[in-house]
């Protein structure tokens, strides 16, 4: 008997536990699949503890809250998982199948008593729910070990709710009244592997929110906000990465350096915000006009370094050109024409295995010489000639 006690116990202790867990992660990343995980918790922890531990209510009383609490657990787990990766829950055949289930439900509860038949309503419904998450995260690729997991905590939840049921009623027959019902091999059953499957997938939602976390700080680390490119050290350490992978393929690489003209004298004149906007957009055209593996980031004020891994002269004068004369039409209705500054491009070529910093010393040499004829245009970096003492 006491020992019933405490297994009737675990859920709802287990339940308010993650929940907490899950709301005090949600005050610092928050993000609304933690705020459902949360929800979720609480929801099993009720639907658990109105199950076990109010036998003073009228039957019907605890019954109908109780499993609309355990499909809404299973709904709100499946929008913390679905809404993790930013697709559409389905609330609308959530709920239908929910109000399927409970329909059924009630019916074998009030006008045609039979526990089994309402063993398989809410079952099958929380199944069909789990099946859903299974179904939005199937075409997904799964690049990390943590995806992968939360996918099979789906999917063993889907068998597990379909199939368990179906075997445990097989094996141990029908009950006959609603005491013999929970302390049925069953009943002992669903709060053992709701328990596991409870604490499996809090601790997968628990590591995927942590993994999220570190994502947004290294995105904080590396990104410039106002340009949407990678910042100085995000792309000294991307690019470093792309030269070592190009130095092991014998590949060369191209590096461009564009630097904005009389930047400074934009602001002046028009303040520091139509700056910012510029800024603003001359990132986005540089996003638009690159070829995939490019790797561009702001490294200074107005300036702006890219690196085209593999590519040859003729591919980094192609873009550098692009960049040049795409800035005022990318600037479009936001900031007139006359008020968009030109570009000035120094670019040089890396031999495979030439590191970052000799390619950014050489484009910055062919900055300057863009910058020391005229500005406006393009220069590729030739090293000087070597002077030979008269006479030799
Ligand atoms: P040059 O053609 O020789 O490159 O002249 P410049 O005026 O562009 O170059 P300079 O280095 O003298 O000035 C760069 C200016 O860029 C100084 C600063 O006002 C502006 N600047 C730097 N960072 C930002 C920024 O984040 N936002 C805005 N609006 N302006 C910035
Ligand atoms: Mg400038
Ligand atoms: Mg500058």
């Amino acid at each position: 008997m006491y020992g019933q006690i405490f297994i009737s116990l675990l859920n709802p202790g287990i339940g308010l536990l993650f929940a907490i867990a899950f709301f005090l992660l949600w005050l610092n990343h928050r993000e609304r699949y933690v705020a459902y995980a949360a929800w979720a918790y609480v929801a099993t922890a009720a639907a658990f503890l109105i199950q076990d531990l109010a036998p003073v209510l009228p039957m019907e009383l605890q019954r109908l809250p109780a499993n609309f609490g355990f499909l809404l657990t299973g709904m709100l787990f499946a929008a913390a998982i679905i809404k993790r990766y930013a697709l559409p829950v389905p609330w609308r055949a959530m709920a239908v199948t929910t109000a399927v289930s409970m329909a059924f439900f009630t019916w074998f509860l009030l006008f045609q008593p039979s526990i089994a038949a309402r063993i398989y309503s809410i079952s099958l419904g929380a199944g069909i729910i789990a099946l859903m998450v299974v179904r939005a995260l199937w075409p997904l690729e799964r690049p990390y070990f943590i995806d992968k997991v939360l996918f099979w905590v789906a999917s063993l939840s889907a068998l597990n709710l379909i199939i368990r049921p179906l075997v445990i009623l097989y094996l141990g027959g029908g009950f006959d009244n609603y005491v013999g019902f929970q302390q049925s091999v069953y009943w002992t059953t669903v709060q053992f592997s709701q328990a596991m499957v409870s604490i499996v997938a809090a601790i997968s939602l628990m590591v995927a929110v942590a993994i999220d976390m570190l994502g947004d700080l290294r995105r904080q680390v590396n990104d410039d906000e106002l340009s949407g490119l990678l910042n100085r050290r995000g792309f000294e350490a991307a690019a470093g990465k792309a030269l070592r992978r190009c130095a092991d393929e014998g590949r060369s690489a191209a590096l461009l350096i564009a630097d904005l003209d009389h930047f400074k004298k934009v602001n002046d004149t028009y303040g520091h915000a139509v700056g910012d906007a510029i800024i603003t957009a001359f990132g986005a055209h540089v996003r638009a006009a690159g070829p995939p593996g490019m790797i561009a980031g702001r490294i200074g004020g107005e300036e702006f370094a890219l690196l085209l891994p593999g590519a040859g002269i003729d591919a980094a004068r192609q873009l550098a050109e692009t960049v040049r004369i795409g800035l005022a039409p990318a600037c479009g209705d936001r900031i007139p024409a006359t008020l968009c500054p030109t570009t000035s491009i120094g670019l040089t070529i890396g031999a495979p295995g030439t590191g970052l910093s000799a390619l950014m010393h050489e484009a910055d040499q062919a900055l300057y010489e863009a910058k020391r004829t005229g500005r406006d245009c393009v220069r590729a970096f030739a090293p000087k000639p070597v002077r030979f003492a008269a006479g030799i």
